[in-house]
Formats: structure tokens, C-alpha cells, sequence
């Protein structure tokens, strides 16, 4: 049997894939490729889905474990690869399209070599959707900022954001050489597991606002923060919000604040801005 790496040599010759542009490092390395699949954890009823599938290898491998797998690629070229090098094999449905603007078919579990330029979009389009399991590879860089805790460099909105809604960790680096074209960045596999949040949200939309603003200023106070932006917060008057707020929360910053304490601060000037609009 052909090893992966010179599968993918033959196949980049045979259809003029340069590989290297458009997010397009595929990944060759067998261990760390049944390493991702294993880490899904995939059962035989199983349907998955695949964003940026490229030329198959790992879409192979997870044909392998699941009870069918949806794979979308944008790039023709590689649709074209995807359809001669499995066929009309039944367990596998090749979507040709832009992961971003397609409606997703139902699924169980999402494992992906991601394209980086999409990451974030992607993550929270995925977040919105009823799924049981993320195995994701992104930038390293990214990865630490999707699961930094509070209180530490990495801590921003993207990582309050998605641990809004999910459990998240990093469960394996990944070596620029794993991969043919190499890339220019080290990789990493983070694990999703999506719960329901254990902190109430009153508006989902407002919340995310008000932390994308925050963070806008990581290292102001949030009493200075929340006065300053208070246009931005659709709220004129914070003497109340302000007065109601314990003087330690309004000391810290946002980069100090666990999810849950940047909600409740949302759902107060939420609450206060249907106040005022009804007055
Ligand atoms: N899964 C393959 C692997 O591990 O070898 C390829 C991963 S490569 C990093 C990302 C793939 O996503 C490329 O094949 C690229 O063409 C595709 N891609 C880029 N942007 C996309 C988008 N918006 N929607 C769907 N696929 C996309």
C-alpha cells in the first residue's frame, strides 16, 4: 500500500495542485492523522462532517469509523480528487462549496484540518449548530486564545465567547513538517465539547457586543470602560449601572473576569437599557 505522503505527491503532479495557497497544507503524517480520528471518538452510527477536506486523507480515515461523513471543499480541483480518488463510495457525500455561506447537513461530530483564514467565522457557525463533538486543528496562536482562562495573556473575547459555549482544550501540537506544502505556523488540535453555558445570558447578540468592546481596551477598568463606551453600550445614562455594580468588579479588567462575570454585567445594562426604552 502507498504511504500518505507519496499518495499526495502523486496526486498534487496528476492535477496541477500547487498546495500552499488557499489554506492548503495537507496534512501526511499517518500517526498524528489516526491520533485526530481517534480522538473523536467515533461511533459506527455516527454521520460527520469535514470543512476543507483537500484531498482526502483524513475524510479516508474517518470513512473508516463513521456511519457516513460530509465533506465540503471549496476548491474544484480538489472536489474533482475527492470524487476519483473514492468514487461514489456511499458512506461519503463530497459538498463542493464555501463552508462560510452552504447550510450544513445534519451531523453528530465535526472533525477538521481547518482552513486558517476562516477559523473564527467557522467556529461560531459551528457553536449555533447541534453537535456533540469538536476535533479541530487551527494556528497555534489561535488555539491558545480559544481555550486561555481568565487572567492569563491568551484571555480575549474569543475565548469567553466560545467557552460560552463549550468546553475547549488543546490535545496535541502539531510540527509544520506534518504537513506537505509545510506551512508557516505550528499547529494545534483542540477538543470542543459543547454544554449548555451554567450562567444565564439574557441576549445572546448583547453580550457578545459588550465583550468585543470591552476587550476593545483589555486593560482599563471596566467602570472606565463601561463610561466610556456607553454610546457604543446603547446606554447614556451608567450612574445606576455603575452604583449597582460591587466596587471589585468595577476595579477589575475585563482580561480578569470569568465568562460568567462579564454576563452578569451584560444582563445588568441589557435589563437597563429595555428600562430606559420603555420610559
Ligand atoms: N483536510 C485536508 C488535510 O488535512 O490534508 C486539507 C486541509 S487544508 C488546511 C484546508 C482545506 O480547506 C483546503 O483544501 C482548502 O481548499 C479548503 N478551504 C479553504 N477555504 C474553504 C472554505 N471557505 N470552505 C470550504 N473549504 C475551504
Amino acid at each position: 500500500m502507498k504511504g500518505v505522503c507519496s499518495l499526495v505527491y502523486d496526486i498534487l503532479r496528476k492535477y496541477g495542485i500547487r498546495g500552499g495557497c488557499h489554506d492548503q497544507h495537507f496534512l501526511v503524517d499517518e500517526r498524528i492523522l489516526d491520533r485526530i480520528v481517534g480522538a473523536a471518538e467515533i461511533k459506527p452510527n455516527e454521520v460527520i462532517l469535514e470543512i476543507g477536506a483537500g484531498i482526502g486523507n483524513l475524510t479516508e480515515r474517518l470513512m473508516g469509523k463513521a456511519a457516513h461523513v460530509f465533506a465540503i471543499e471549496r476548491d474544484h480541483k480538489l472536489v474533482e480528487v475527492l470524487i476519483d480518488r473514492f468514487g461514489n463510495h456511499e458512506k461519503l457525500t463530497v459538498i463542493h462549496g464555501d463552508a462560510l455561506e452552504i447550510d450544513f447537513p445534519p451531523f453528530d461530530k465535526v472533525v477538521s484540518n481547518l482552513p486558517y483564514s476562516i477559523s473564527s467565522e467557522i467556529t461560531f457557525k459551528l457553536l449555533r449548530h447541534d453537535l456533540s463533538l469538536g476535533i479541530l486543528m487551527y494556528q497555534l496562536e489561535f488555539a491558545e486564545r480559544l481555550v486561555a482562562a481568565p487572567n492569563s495573556k491568551d484571555y480575549s473575547r474569543l475565548s469567553v465567547n466560545a467557552q460560552y459555549f463549550a468546553d475547549t482544550s488543546i490535545i496535541m501540537k502539531i510540527p509544520r513538517g506534518a504537513f506537505s506544502p509545510p506551512p508557516e505556523v505550528i499547529s494545534a488540535v483542540v477538543k470542543i465539547k459543547p454544554r449548555p453555558a451554567g450562567f444565564e445570558v439574557i441576549d445572546e447578540n448583547f453580550f457578545q457586543e459588550m465583550v468585543t468592546i470591552v476587550f476593545g481596551q483589555r486593560r482599563k477598568k471596566i467602570r472606565n470602560s463601561l463610561l466610556k463606551n456607553r454610546k457604543l453600550l446603547g446606554i447614556e445614562d451608567m450612574k445606576d449601572i455603575i452604583n449597582e455594580l460591587p466596587k471589585e468588579r468595577l476595579d477589575s479588567r475585563p482580561e480578569n473576569l470569568e465568562p460568567s462575570q462579564l454576563a452578569d454585567i451584560a444582563n445588568m445594562i441589557f435589563r437597563h437599557r429595555e428600562k430606559q426604552n420603555i420610559l
